[in-house]
């Protein structure tokens, strides 16, 4: 199959909307990642996502709407969530939502919710209305790698396995959405992402975070959410991530890169801008300013994916606080490096 790229006309969104009527696949931009959508009302169509991404049939999807009149459709809104879409969509927040036995089955992996948004961005809302329909779209990555943030990355990952991508520019957000559970007791982010719990504690009280967010999931703890349970957001060379104080995390970073290089290894240190001046001699790319995680957040995918253009064996970052867009930063971090995390004073003999 070709894939054509184009950047969002009138005549790409109009044939955008023509493939996924008819039941085919299109990679397109939204605010937080590039997403691969079909219709989600079309089981076959569905069907083709798992396929081209290779995602394990049991880690449901989202469903992109343009309007919330759509929602009828395949849903039952509870009435708690209508502040919640009032204030926050078109924007980075999923919500679960009870479904109707209109929608297939494979969209939810059988569960008896379903996880909604609507995107924030102009090129996904005209691709959406283009196709009238509620489209399916989970990130437009293979399965377990970093999710793409700009058309060359769903390009890497899906040519030859998608007839169109929209080319929307870099993401804006950079992390996928915040996915909420209200229809399980106590409100609940099962995954962090540009709404933070920050933003919508005015509205909601407490709300918990889902147990699997900071740590790996247990041998016997159930996933609230299925996509927890995979290992996701990896590069090929293994990451570890490096705490401590400011003054020491780097020195052990370089301690570590000699060493590893010593034994023959390629190393790549992720460094926030700030320190970029302290690294000259070591391979290094920038997360932006530790002091503004949006910025991070915008490129860490990015600089994923790069240590494996380079061919990188070993991977160290450095760690932001976990408050506002950090928790989504780390939770992303985190499970890219496994957890994986040294820390600087042991790494440097001080304890
Ligand atoms: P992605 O499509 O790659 O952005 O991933 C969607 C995320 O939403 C995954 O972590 C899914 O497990 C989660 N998700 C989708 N639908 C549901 C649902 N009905 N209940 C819980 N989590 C869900
Ligand atoms: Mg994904």
């Amino acid at each position: 199959m070709e894939t054509l790229v184009s950047s969002p006309t009138p005549e790409s969104l109009r044939m955008a909307g023509e493939i996924l009527r008819s039941g085919g696949l299109v990679a397109f931009p939204t605010e937080t990642v590039y997403g691969l959508g079909a219709c989600a009302m079309n089981a076959s169509a569905v069907r083709g996502i798992f396929e081209a991404k290779g995602r394990p049939g049991d880690n449901p999807l989202i469903v992109h709407v343009c309007d919330p009149s759509q929602l009828d459709l395949f849903c039952t809104p509870m009435p708690s969530l209508f502040p919640l879409m009032d204030r926050f969509w078109p924007g980075p927040l999923t919500l679960l939502m009870p479904r109707r036995p209109a929608l297939p089955d494979i969209v939810t992996a059988g569960l008896d919710t379903v996880a909604v948004r609507m995107p924030a961005h102009p090129a996904a809302l005209e691709m959406l209305r283009e196709a009238g329909v509620p489209v399916a779209a989970p990130s437009a990555n293979r399965s377990g790698r970093p999710s793409p943030t700009k058309a060359a990355h769903v390009l890497e990952d899906m040519e030859g396995r998608v007839p169109l991508i929209l080319d929307g520019g870099d993401c804006q957000v950079g992390l996928e959405s915040t996915v909420l559970d209200l229809c399980h007791g106590r409100p609940t982010i099962l995954r962090p992402g540009g709404i933070t719990r920050e933003m919508l504690e005015p509205l909601l009280g407490t709300v918990d975070l889902a147990g699997s967010i900071l740590r790996p999931l247990g041998d016997h703890e159930v996933a609230r959410s299925p996509g927890m349970r995979y290992r996701h957001y990896a590069p090929r060379g293994l990451v570890t991530l490096v705490e401590g104080d400011e003054s020491q995390v780097l020195e052990a970073m370089k301690r570590l890169y000699r060493r590893d290089e010593a034994e023959g290894r390629r190393v790549l240190l992720l460094c926030f801008e700030e320190h970029i001046p302290d690294l000259a001699g070591f391979a290094h790319c920038s997360l932006g300013s530790g002091r503004h995680p949006e910025e991070t957040a915008r490129v860490l995918f990015d600089r994923l994916r790069e240590a494996d253009t380079m061919q990188m064996d070993r991977i160290y970052s450095e760690v932001t606080p976990v408050q506002g867009l950090g928790l989504a930063v780390m939770n992303r971090l985190g499970r890219a490096a496994s957890f994986r995390t040294l820390s600087a004073r042991e790494v440097l003999g001080e304890t």
